[in-house]
């Protein structure tokens, strides 16, 4: 194994190969707080790439609610527990939250999935600790939609009392998820085949096919269950993360870097992508003016899923407020407590910055904001609260705008001779 770093963890780990880094690598922002579980995503996805005969247990996108369902079913419990038993109360973390973009949550000082492997599995080319999901756990992508969590120990019976922030009595929320295209992902690291691979020029991860067989180390090891089994092609395949669309080669993005299927369909506007540029050890590069960059790394109200399985994903949650903390610590880290009090206290510019989810299918490089006048003033829970109507401006690849947007929605009437048309 060699040694490698991990900002997410705040530290050193292992993996099985050196360390590899692109210029750009694809990242996201999902702000579970909007998600409705439209599967629109989960759709786009499917239609477009999963349709075929032998795909029909495939969701490269899917929708869960948690804490319940899953897909595959238990994916997140079974592999947090088979680390439990690796290193009996172990898993923490140490060290504190910090504006240090090395160790930005504090350290990780239990063990990752890569150290897990390397102390348990026999032989060593084993390399990742993890599990191969049974057929009747991807059966079902959408147990338990909507399947709420009542009081304590008491089945069927929701908390009787109403609800209100900070943390709900009755809870639920909808994870989205597709491949988090990791820094140092397992199922590249497990395959024995060298069919995984990452692209130097925006880290998506791909499968080839050909080289391919089906031997099944990728399933075990992804700890997120992100690439899936072929039956009648006996080989694995895996979310690609629309490439043709992110190198802007897809005929409808008139050759700029353009969004995916699953992100440009979502009709809760919980998703933003982009291309982040990392430094030489991995470590996301300074870039201010990118929405990405400011929402993971100044305002900090995104936050990796499971970091301390030591994949480094690079698909990021603005945590949901209604759900208990300390079930949001253990999926996002110790950065939870202060996301949430940043997005539930926004200031000017997180409000505008928000705004960009969207607006637009194309990939944004960088963003300005043209102040505006102020529109709100008032309290919220004993804090004044000003609001502004700034104008927010994205702009693409070759620096052209994209889109203009602004914090007050446009309001348009309609007029009464056409109140009831479309
Ligand atoms: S999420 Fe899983 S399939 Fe995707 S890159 Fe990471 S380890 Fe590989
Ligand atoms: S990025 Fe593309 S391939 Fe990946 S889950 Fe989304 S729609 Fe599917
Ligand atoms: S399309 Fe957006 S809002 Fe709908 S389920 Fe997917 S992520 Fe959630």
């Amino acid at each position: 194994m060699s040694r490698v770093y991990n900002w997410q963890l705040g530290r050193e780990m292992s993996y099985p190969y050196d360390g590899k880094y692109p210029e750009r690598q694809f990242a996201f922002v999902f702000n579970i707080n909007r998600c409705i579980a439209c599967q629109s995503c989960t759709m786009a996805c499917k239609s477009t790439w999963t349709f075929s005969k032998g795909q029909e247990h495939m969701w490269w996108a899917n929708v869960e609610t948690k804490p319940y369902g899953g897909y595959p079913q238990f994916w997140d419990v079974k592999i947090l527990d088979l680390l439990n038993q690796t290193n009996p109360d172990g898993q923490r973390w140490t060290g504190s939250v910090s504006d240090n973009g090395k160790s930005p949550y504090g350290q990780f000082s239990g063990q990752t999935i890569f150290e897990a492997g390397e102390k348990t599995l026999q032989p060593q080319s084993a390399r990742v600790l993890g599990y191969l999901p049974s057929d009747e756990e991807w059966n079902s992508p959408n147990i338990y939609e909507d399947n709420p969590v009542g009081k304590r120990g008491i089945r069927d019976k929701l908390h009787e009392t109403g609800e209100q922030l900070p943390v709900h009595n009755t809870w639920f929320f909808y994870l989205a998820r597709i491949c988090n295209h990791c820094t140092y992902p397992a199922c590249l690291g497990a395959c024995p085949r060298k069919a995984i691979y990452k692209r130097p020029e925006d880290g998506i991860v791909l499968l080839d096919q050909s080289e391919c067989r089906g031997y099944r180390k990728c399933v075990e090891a992804c700890p997120y269950k992100k690439t899936m089994y072929r039956g009648n092609t006996r080989v694995s395949e895996k979310c690609v993360a629309c490439y043709p669309r992110v190198e802007g080669t897809d005929p409808e993005s008139e050759g700029q870097p353009m969004e995916t299927r699953c992100m440009a369909a979502c009709i809760g506007q919980i998703r933003m992508q982009g291309l982040v540029r990392l430094n030489s050890d991995g470590t996301w590069a300074e870039d201010r003016q990118h929405p990405l960059y400011y929402l993971v790394h100044v305002a900090k109200v995104a936050l990796p899923l499971y970091p301390q399985f030591g994949t480094s994903p690079n698909g990021y949650y603005i945590p949901p407020r209604w759900v208990p903390r300390e079930y949001l610590r253990q999926m996002f880290g110790p950065g939870v407590d202060r996301a949430i009090e940043r997005y539930n206290n926004p200031d000017r510019e997180l409000l505008a910055v928000l705004q960009l989810f969207r607006r637009s299918n194309r990939i944004i490089f960088r963003y300005e904001i043209k102040e505006g006048p102020l529109v709100y003033e008032g309290t919220y829970r004993g804090r004044p609260v000003r609001i502004y109507n700034d104008t927010v401006i994205a702009f693409g690849k070759n620096g052209k705008e994209l889109f203009r947007t602004t914090v007050e929605e446009p309001l348009h009437v309609r007029p009464a001779k056409h109140q009831n048309s479309i």
